[in-house]
């Protein structure tokens, strides 16, 4: 790596080439980060599918092979992969090459970072930033302009990897995101309320709705505009990588749901008890927060969340 008017790096390696890695390989690509961009992945025809698209050079199922001369190395993978993959980055991976991930958890992304040795530099990252869609087919370059990406880095305060830590930021700043350095464990409580319960919502909800039997299945998806179809779409995402949310997550994600669960115990007796006042001034608030989001340029303003009603593309 070279520290001049802005970061590059010899070789770059994503290891899980989906979504978020090979949108990094792109954004890394656009702005001439890399001179090289190889990718790791356990699936061959993903890897020969990412080629042809572009994304990488060149791949390897096998990671020590794939990390060969690699001094950014980018875990992509579900967060339950990160153990395995650091375990073989701690004797394959180049001295002094900056690893940096893009999980959606922090505090168990760090603790599988504990197998490293300290000639390794690893960075933990999550780019607030995402679709419902997977694999490299999905990636596209501006995926994280105007996005947050927070950094966790480890309890480490060496110059080399304080060193690691900027040049990481750098990188995220390099390709358009804002960002914003935490404590993992902050983090996690954070994503558990705008991130993790959602999704945990939107799962319950629709998975709810199929197995209501009064209602026929024609039904749930001819009347899905009704704020169904909404949810649909973010239940449409990864199941593995939510998995991995929730296993690596729990306290957060059961701390927010025990808050959400009392509070939809409020919205249950005012609806019982016919307290309009209650229910308005709740409602009031979730457009106020909508609002706050559209102002601070998270959102589009424009209706159906700037989607044509008809084909869902972005207008
Ligand atoms: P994705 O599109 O499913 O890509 C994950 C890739 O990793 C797949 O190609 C998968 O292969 C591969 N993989 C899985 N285990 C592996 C292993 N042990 N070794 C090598 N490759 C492996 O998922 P994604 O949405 O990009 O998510 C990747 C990471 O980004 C996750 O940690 C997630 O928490 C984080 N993230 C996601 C979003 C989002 O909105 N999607 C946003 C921010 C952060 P297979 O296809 O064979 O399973």
């Amino acid at each position: 790596m070279t520290e001049k008017n802005q970061i590059s790096f010899k070789r770059a390696c994503v290891i899980g080439v989906g979504l978020i890695g090979s949108s990094l390989a792109l954004a890394l690509r656009e702005q001439k980060l890399a001179a090289k961009i190889s990718g790791v992945d356990r699936d061959a025809d993903v890897l020969a599918r990412a080629q042809k698209l572009g994304v990488i050079d060149g791949g390897e199922t096998d990671i020590e092979q794939g990390v060969r001369g690699a001094d950014l190395i980018i875990l992509s993978t579900p967060v339950g992969a990160v153990g395995a993959i650091c375990e073989a980055l701690a004797h394959a991976a180049e001295d002094g090459a900056i690893i940096i991930d893009v999980g959606s958890v922090k505090g168990a992304v760090a603790q599988a970072a504990t197998t490293l040795p300290d000639r390794l530099h690893f960075v933990p990252c999550h780019p607030v930033a995402g679709t419902e869609q997977s694999g490299p087919e999905a990636g596209f370059a501006t995926l994280f302009k105007d996005r947050w990406c927070i950094l966790t880095p480890l309890a480490r305060s060496d110059a080399p990897y304080r060193a690691a830590v900027k040049s990481a930021e750098a990188l995220w700043s390099a390709i358009g995101a804002e960002v914003e350095i935490m404590d993992a464990a902050h983090h996690d409580l954070a994503l558990a309320v705008t991130s993790h319960l959602p999704h945990l919502i939107a799962f319950t909800l629709v998975g709810a709705a199929d197995d209501v039997e009064s209602v026929a299945h024609g039904e749930v998806i001819k009347y899905s505009a009704g704020g169904f179809r909404d949810f649909t779409r973010i239940a449409a995402s990864d199941p593995v990588m939510w998995r991995d949310v929730f296993l690596n997550n729990r306290d957060a994600v059961l701390e927010v749901l025990g808050r959400f669960s009392e509070e939809l115990a409020v919205m249950q007796r005012a609806i019982r008890w016919g307290d309009g006042k209650a229910l308005e001034d709740a409602f009031a608030r979730g457009r106020a927060l909508r609002r706050a989001i559209v102002d601070a340029g998270q959102e589009t303003p424009a209706p159906n969340f700037g989607r044509d009603r008809e084909s869902g593309e972005p207008v």
